[in-house]
């Protein structure tokens, strides 16, 4: 026989598929929420334990399915979505691939209880691993059920691969937080382990977004509303000063699907120009609704971005509309034409925020013209004096100026081998030429080194707080701290779990002492976070926290500061990286001195 093509079994192939689109437990809850929304449901549930691995439930008050579609659903592209290729184009509901199902059920044990309203007996499948080991009639309510079970169970592997459960369970209830916000109307509900993690009725957008981040939300937030030719943009951004340590609260809806993009969300940064800083995060939550026929939702089912044909247009309404609504809580108008096409496209309805617009023109004019400005002698002075030590010594007297003039001469360096440029780094002697020390990346190797050694052996004392603060956070965050609490506590915080989603801090460590408990928390949580390559949880913690508590570029160090620091970095392990690996010292010998200056 020399053919050699075969047609893979099913299974396999499903399994294949599998490995795309049900990545974690998190792809489960998203297929399955979004399978319950495109059925018309107006109540939907989700219970999970052990972060999805061992059990995912879903069950909606949707159209529920007869038997035979009952039996179908299972099946490789068994689809009621779509039934030609140009339907993409006007496609309205979540999923249209029809491979969501078939999926889960090849790398699972699966429970389906199924009834359409006109149906006199609902319909009970048991699936595992694609196979299908019990068919029965039950009675059931109107709508849809369906069990996940011991997800990857025939894929040891796969398994493997998952995190710990709340990492796991941080995903879920991400992926939750998503489609809720996009389906306001809907009733929903989370249950992890029993705990009721949302119960949220149904409502508009705004009650949405305070029953999912707190009922304060609705005092820091700025509704956005704006029609225009190519797309309608709705939604609410935060005031500046609700800005965030953490990058968690920010979202974009098209069309309903959560998508991720770095370009919009600039427009959205970029429109807090001067009202926050860099490392603010401004929360905002805009749906854009716009024709299908304008972006590509033909992407991969997992993938979060989105190809829109007019971007750049797109990318200008939005940082407009934002900075419109940013301006008018203002007062003073922040409104900064992005350019004469735009206003074309920007039907704008109310007179007042034209009359905003041309208001605006002249400010921007003002504040812009000091740049216009020939440099003047001043100006000059005003440069050299930032770069000057904030805190001086005193004023010399004229004598004491001249003696330092006659002195300046006789080898400074005698008695002060060690000081500090640019209040940034630390130049000093060694043996066989001078070191150039980066003190904030050395100051962030000592801590480092510090506190791992710390996390073994409960060496750092906490400064207790004379009132505790109470510190909010929203419940994937809360999942996260809950996390590493055992871990941040040995490094000093006294920090206990008050209610749901509020923690108490009794105490921080010293180095860390802080007035903004909640700023600090949501820091470490965010720096926490955007360290994945790592996966040793002390390492990422030691590092997050050193980072936080290190001495910053631009401050000013005392000698014995300096000497010190010098002094601590070289009997660490590893004195020339900073614990992400940039460099700490660079070293000049004698003889690279000598090259330089062509001396021989
Ligand atoms: P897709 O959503 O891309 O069509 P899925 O594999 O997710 O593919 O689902 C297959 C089909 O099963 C759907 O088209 C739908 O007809 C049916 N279905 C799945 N979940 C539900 C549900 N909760 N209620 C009613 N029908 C459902
Ligand atoms: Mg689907």
């Amino acid at each position: 026989m020399s053919d050699i093509i075969k047609l893979l079994p099913d299974h396999v192939a499903n399994q294949i598929a599998a490995g795309e689109v049900i990545q974690r437990p998190a792809s489960v809850v998203k297929e399955l929420l979004e399978n319950s929304i495109d059925a018309g449901s107006t109540e939907i549930s989700l219970i999970i334990r052990d972060g999805g691995k061992t059990f995912i439930q879903v069950i909606d008050n949707g159209k529920g399915m007869s038997l035979t579609d009952a039996r179908m659903c299972w099946e490789r592209h068994a689809t009621s979505k779509i039934s030609a290729a140009e339907d993409i184009y006007t496609i309205k509901t979540m999923g249209f691939r029809g491979e969501a199902l078939a999926s889960i059920a090849s790398v699972s044990q699966v429970e389906l209880k199924t009834k359409k309203v006109e149906d006199k007996l609902g319909t009970l499948i048991l699936i595992e691993a694609t196979e299908v080991k019990k068919q029965e009639g039950i009675s059931f309510q109107q709508g849809t059920s369906i069990t996940v079970k011991n997800l990857f169970f025939n894929i040891p592997a796969r398994r493997n691969f998952l995190k710990s459960n709340p990492v796991e369970s941080r995903h879920i209830i991400d992926e939750f937080t998503r489609i809720a916000l996009a389906n306001p109307h809907i009733a929903m509900n989370m249950f992890n382990n029993e705990d009721e993690v949302f119960v949220l009725k149904s409502g508009n957008y705004h009650q949405r977004i305070c029953d999912l981040f707190g009922v304060k939300t609705d005092e820091h937030i700025l509704s956005v509303d704006e029609q225009t030719t190519i797309i309608n943009v709705h939604g609410f951004v935060g005031k500046p000063e609700f800005s965030k340590k953490s990058r968690g609260e920010q979202f974009f809806f098209v069309n309903k699907r959560f998508i991720k993009d770095a370009y919009l969300n600039h427009a959205v940064v970029n429109s807090y120009e001067n009202l926050i800083t860099k490392e603010q995060f401004p929360f905002y939550v805009l749906y854009i609704d716009i024709d299908p026929a304008q972006i590509d939702v033909n992407i991969h089912p997992t993938k979060t971005e989105i190809k829109f044909e007019d971007e750049r247009s797109i990318y200008q309404i939005i940082r407009a509309v934002t900075k419109k609504s940013l301006g008018q809580y203002h007062h003073v108008p922040n409104f900064e034409p992005a350019s004469e096409d735009m206003f074309l496209n920007l039907s704008t309805t109310s007179k007042q925020s034209e009359e905003k617009i041309s208001t605006a023109k002249p400010q921007i004019f003002r504040e812009n013209n000091t740049f216009n400005k020939p440099a003047t002698k001043n100006d000059w002075q005003q440069l050299f004096d930032v770069m000057k030590p904030k805190e001086t010594v005193g004023t010399m007297s004229s004598f004491e100026r001249k003696n330092e003039e006659k002195t300046s001469f006789a080898e400074p360096q005698q008695t002060k081998n060690i000081f500090q440029l640019h209040h940034t780094f630390i130049v000093s002697q060694i043996k066989n030429g001078i070191i150039l020390v980066d003190q904030q990346k050395a100051h962030e190797r000592i801590l480092y080194e510090k506190y791992l050694e710390a996390l073994d052996r409960k060496t750092i004392s906490s400064q207790q707080k004379l009132f505790p603060k109470t510190v909010t956070l929203n419940s994937s965050d809360e999942i996260l701290l809950k996390d590493i609490l055992p871990e941040i506590r040995l490094l000093g915080f006294d920090i206990n779990e008050l209610g749901k989603n509020t923690f108490v801090v009794n105490g921080v460590p010293a180095e860390l002492n802080h007035h903004d408990e909640q700023g600090l928390v949501e820091y470490i949580l965010e720096n926490y976070k955007q360290q994945t390559a790592q996966s040793d949880k002390k390492e990422k913690i030691a590092r997050t926290l050193a980072k936080r508590a290190s001495v910053k570029t631009g401050t000013k160090l005392s000698d014995e500061e300096m000497s010190v620091l010098i002094d601590e970095l070289f009997s660490c392990k590893i004195p020339d990286y900073s614990p992400d690996g940039k460099s700490c010292i660079v070293k000049f010998s004698v003889e690279d001195l000598f090259g330089m200056f062509e001396k021989k």
